[in-house]
């Protein structure tokens, strides 16, 4: 499906197609937390990053954070107006593009279940709220986006 987003001011306007838009997989890490994820964790999609369209690209500012002292190859992309975080890229998998569901104007579907990843980061305050068939982890998840949808026979 494709999928059309924008930062909060509109300075900055996206669409990518995707085969993977289910919003299921919640990052609990204290990048995603502080950059993206007030309520205490953010949401990645996964889209062809072929087909990212972008307007007002000018106003866009990336930033690569700091993992164990070490820079992450992941270029977070933000408004630098509104600080809406847009998608993430990452040149070690340059075929794909992680758009934020919250950037995402388009309707997306409602999961089924859901991944809680990066619970070892987790901030004390936040609750998880994981479904009895939902996956835990403390770090990493055991599977892809692509394939959670695949398992689930839910790609698009
Ligand atoms: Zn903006
Ligand atoms: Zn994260």
């Amino acid at each position: 499906m494709l999928l059309e987003g924008s930062c909060h001011c509109q300075a900055v306007t996206f669409s990518v197609k995707s085969h993977h838009p289910y919003p299921f997989n919640r990052c609990y890490c204290s990048i995603c937390r502080k950059t993206a994820g007030g309520g205490g964790y953010a949401i990645n999609l996964s889209g062809d990053s072929k087909t990212l369209n972008v307007r007002g690209e000018e106003h866009i500012s990336v930033y690569s954070a700091l993992i164990n002292r070490e820079q992450s190859t992941g270029e977070r992309h933000f408004c630098k107006h509104c600080a809406s975080s847009l998608w993430v890229y990452d040149p070690d998998w340059p075929e794909l593009v992680h758009p934020f569901a919250s950037a995402i104007d388009t309707p997306l579907p409602t999961p089924p279940k859901r991944t809680h990843m990066m619970l070892g980061s987790r901030a004390d305050w936040v609750e998880v709220n994981a479904g009895f068939q939902d996956k835990c982890f403390d770090e990493y998840p055991d599977e892809s986006l692509a394939e959670w949808h695949q398992r689930l026979g839910l790609e698009r």
